[in-house]
């Protein structure tokens, strides 16, 4: 729909990079409108992992799939900013930016071995960023470590005029001191996370990591977040909604792609709509106007509003009780294939490997991906850390102990 748009303005985090001095190198690929978790689903073609490359895992591949070409092992970046993650992890730029709605700065980072940060919701403005979820999208900073993550954020945050949900507060520097004592800390480990589908490595990285802040002194508990297991269906009902409505002003008429056909202006937007978008993207808008039928709209939309405050309210409870911080896995397992991601139900895989990021944006929290180890096949696993709302300064201290 908007392939080859050149926006009339500068998004603000864009605008403020450049008035910072950054040199801005180019767009990234992504999935459609920011739908997805592969990056598979992109105009341009899927993003491919520059660990599908990496020593180790060509020579566990070959050892493992002899004959099997090399595009069998491409590995997914993650997603939805894929192509974000994989032009840092290739080392071709110093930081990247992506969006954030439902894990999808966390989960290409974890895939692409990187520093993956979704800020509060407020902390950095919308403003330019085309919507997918108004009320849980935030931009997201890929970088290689966390100091350069603060570089990045103390460019971009702060009160944006146009953005009416930023902060009005001026914001403190973040400066992240080089020795942090954790000893202090309460980190939570929440009990709903430990799902069936978590691959056995990234359950034993996570304890180990939790053994880690326990033999450096922190309390670590186990905790519950007992909502849990209706955020992916919760995501899904408002996300679709508000993808009907946002998509709305893609009709052909204002801007992106026009179809040829001129025979009334209904036929105009439908084969625009029809020609313009993917059929993830036009999945969500059949999906979210069903969720708004008038006869749906009390049994979904509103009711998925009031489960994503117990969501909320699952978090500020963990917080009100005396935890710092939570640790949870980003990803049910490291990247997997291209071919193997693609096969089989994608959609629905894909929309359950949200289950460790989505709730963040419903309660629109810090949260970071952490790169935590190296799988047996030489991938990189991600850790992720949650903090209390606008405690961005503090999530990053201790990721920064962490690394
Ligand atoms: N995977 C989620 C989705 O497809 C999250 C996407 C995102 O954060 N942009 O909706």
């Amino acid at each position: 729909m908007l392939k080859g748009y050149i926006p009339p303005f500068n998004a603000t985090v864009v605008q403020k990079l450049l008035d910072q001095g950054a040199l801005l190198m180019g767009k990234t690929n992504l999935d459609e409108f920011a739908m997805g978790s592969g990056s598979t689903d992109g105009v341009f073609g899927p993003v491919k992992n520059p660990w599908s490359y990496s020593k180790q895992y060509r020579e566990k591949r070959r050892q493992k799939a002899q004959g099997e070409s090399e595009a069998a092992d491409c590995l997914i970046a993650g997603g939805s900013s894929g192509g974000s993650a994989a032009a840092v992890s290739a080392f071709t730029c110093f930081a990247a930016l992506g969006s954030d709605t439902g894990g999808s700065t966390r989960n290409p980072a974890a895939h692409c071995g990187l520093v993956g940060f979704k800020p509060s919701y407020g902390l950095v403005s919308r403003h330019g960023l085309i919507p997918l979820v108004n009320s849980m999208d935030v931009p997201g900073i890929l970088t290689r470590c966390v100091d350069d993550t603060a570089i990045v954020l103390g460019v971009l945050a702060g009160h944006d005029p146009k953005d009416s949900t930023t902060v009005q507060d001026p914001v403190k520097p973040f400066m992240l001191p080089s020795l942090t004592d954790v000893n202090k800390l309460c980190i939570g480990i929440p009990k709903e996370y430990l799902v069936p589908e978590l691959s056995s490595e990234v359950r034993s990285l996570w304890s180990k990591a939790a053994g880690l802040f326990e033999s450096a002194g922190a309390k670590v508990i186990e905790v519950s977040l007992p909502h849990t297991s209706y955020s992916i269906v919760c995501y899904h009902v408002l996300c679709t909604s508000e993808v009907a409505s946002n998509m709305a002003r893609f009709d052909g008429l204002e801007y992106g792609h026009r179809c040829d056909i001129n025979v009334s202006t209904e036929a105009m937007y439908a084969a625009t709509r029809r020609e313009g978008f993917n059929d993830v993207v036009r999945g969500r808008i059949l999906s979210g106007n069903f969720f708004l039928l008038k006869e749906n709209y009390e049994n979904y939309f509103v009711k998925a509003q009031k489960v994503r405050r117990l969501i909320a309210n699952d978090f500020v409870n963990i917080f009100n009780s005396g935890v710092d911080i939570l640790l949870t896995p980003t990803t049910l397992s490291e990247a997997v294939p291209y071919l193997e991601f693609i096969k089989e139900d994608n959609r629905t895989r894909s929309a359950q490997g949200d289950i460790f990021t989505q709730a963040v944006n419903m309660a629109g929290l810090p949260a970071v991906s952490m790169p935590a180890a190296l799988s047996h096949q030489g991938l990189p696993i991600g850790l992720q850390f949650i903090g209390r709302a606008f405690c961005d300064q503090k999530l990053l201290t201790v990721a920064k102990w962490f690394e």
